[in-house]
């Protein structure tokens, strides 16, 4: 197995190293790196700054628009994506509901809804989960009633992300309680405007609105948004599962947190040494390096199978876990290193100067909420436990 990059490889990483430091957005870099909240027009800017270079549909066949990239290549984009602390595209629209697009979707609805996806004049939410279907996805519950030409829409769906963002929403519904529960749901596109969905936000433990619950009220939405044939959306939300990107890891945006981390750890003053020197924080970050070691090389491994034309299996499930404790271990070790300075916390971070007249450094201000975001990461893209089940009967075969 050859990890090293290839002199191809290694010009292509420059050409995006360029594109990161004299093309992107400089102004949204700052208020990045600067802890504040990202807009709607702070997405849609960032992806058009990669589409006008033709690099947005990193997934997509090229006749849709799609790069043409290696999986190698997709992997120096998003590392290098994430040294330079940019954004990554919106995974809703391009990442998730455009690859079932083409893929099931008529040329109409091709038509339709791609164009609009790559040049990020449309926002997409994803609507699967609902509040008593969640893991077991498919007793979901929210029914779609053929009227005419049209579905009459009647629910509720619930932890939307983005979903106050969204001009369409692509959902699972149910269009029939007959047969196996996978089999009676459907695959419905909507236009978020319709009269009937009403949008409520949830505000999470870190202060931002980033979920959202979604009601739908007798929606009436026409049977022409519906994706491929009824009672087939299990088998293309399967599909759409399975496009995750390959650096689900964000190897490169841990190791330049853990610089930052080691950056404070010199500043800070334990005794009569640093932090940085401090045995039981040493060993602790020690820890936390040696896992992103076995981490990125368990990525580049996957990347080395895909590449060879295999599928990564249950290797994925084992990634996702270990990237969520990972992260998870690096945001206790700033809350850890910034002690009494992290403690204030600021739900509002729309201003540029959210942390200003504060008696504390700027770099620990997000500290706090970034510790409590992380948390989510263990239930969100498929929670820990059933990764573990998947991982149980695909690896280990247990049965
Ligand atoms: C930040 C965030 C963003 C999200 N964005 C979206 C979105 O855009 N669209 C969308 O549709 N959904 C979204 N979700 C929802 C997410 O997909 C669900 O939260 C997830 O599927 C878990 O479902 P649940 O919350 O109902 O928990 P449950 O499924 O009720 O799980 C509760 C607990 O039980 C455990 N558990 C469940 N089943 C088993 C089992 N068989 N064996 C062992 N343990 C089990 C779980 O691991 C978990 O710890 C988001 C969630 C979060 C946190």
């Amino acid at each position: 197995m050859d990890f090293r990059f290839s002199a191809e490889d290694e010009a292509f990483r420059k050409t995006v190293r360029d594109f990161f430091t004299d093309e992107y957005p400089a102004d949204l870099l700052a208020k990045i790196k600067n802890g504040q909240q990202v807009t709607k027009a702070d997405y849609q800017r960032s992806e058009r700054a990669y589409n006008d270079k033709g690099w947005v549909a990193v997934n997509w066949p090229q006749e849709y628009g799609g790069t043409g990239w290696t999986p190698t290549q997709k992997y120096i984009f998003d590392d290098e994506l994430e040294r330079a602390g940019a954004l990554s595209v919106v995974p809703m629209g391009l990442l998730y509901v455009a690859p079932v697009i083409y893929t099931f979707g008529s040329e109409e609805q091709k038509k339709r809804w791609l164009p609009d996806i790559l040049a990020s004049r449309t926002f997409w939410g994803q609507g699967y989960s609902e509040p008593e279907a969640g893991s077991d996805l498919a007793s979901l519950q929210c029914k779609a009633v053929r009227d005419g030409d049209d579905y009459i829409v009647t629910g509720t769906k619930i932890w939307t992300s983005l979903g106050h963002y969204a001009d369409w929403l692509f959902c699972l519904v149910r269009t029939s309680n007959t047969g196996k529960k996978q089999e009676g749901i459907s695959f419905l596109c909507m236009d978020a405007k319709t009269p009937g969905i009403t949008v409520y936000p949830i505000t999470t433990i870190d202060g931002t609105q980033y979920l959202n619950r979604i009601e739908f009220d007798d929606v009436r939405v026409p049977a022409e948004n519906l994706i491929g044939e009824e009672g087939m959306g299990w088998t293309y939300s399967k599909y759409l599962l399975s496009n995750e990107r390959t650096s689900y890891a964000h190897i490169a945006g841990k190791w330049a947190d853990i610089a930052r981390l080691k950056e404070i750890a010199t500043t800070i003053q334990s005794g009569n040494r640093t932090l940085l020197d401090e045995p039981a924080f040493a060993q602790k970050l020690a820890k936390v390096e040696v896992d992103l070691t076995a981490l990125e090389f368990m990525v580049l491994r996957t990347l080395s199978a895909v590449s060879a034309g295999e599928t990564p299996g249950g290797a994925s499930s084992a990634l996702k876990i270990l990237a969520t404790e990972n992260a998870q271990a690096i945001t206790e070790l700033f809350l850890e290193a910034n002690g009494s300075n992290a403690l204030p916390f600021f739900p509002d971070r729309n201003a540029a100067d959210w942390h200003e007249g504060l008696d504390i450094p700027a770099y620990a201000a997000p500290t706090t909420a970034a510790y409590f975001f992380n948390r989510a990461q263990t239930i969100y893209g498929g929670a820990t436990e059933v990764q573990k089940n998947i991982i149980s009967k695909q690896v280990l075969g247990v049965s």
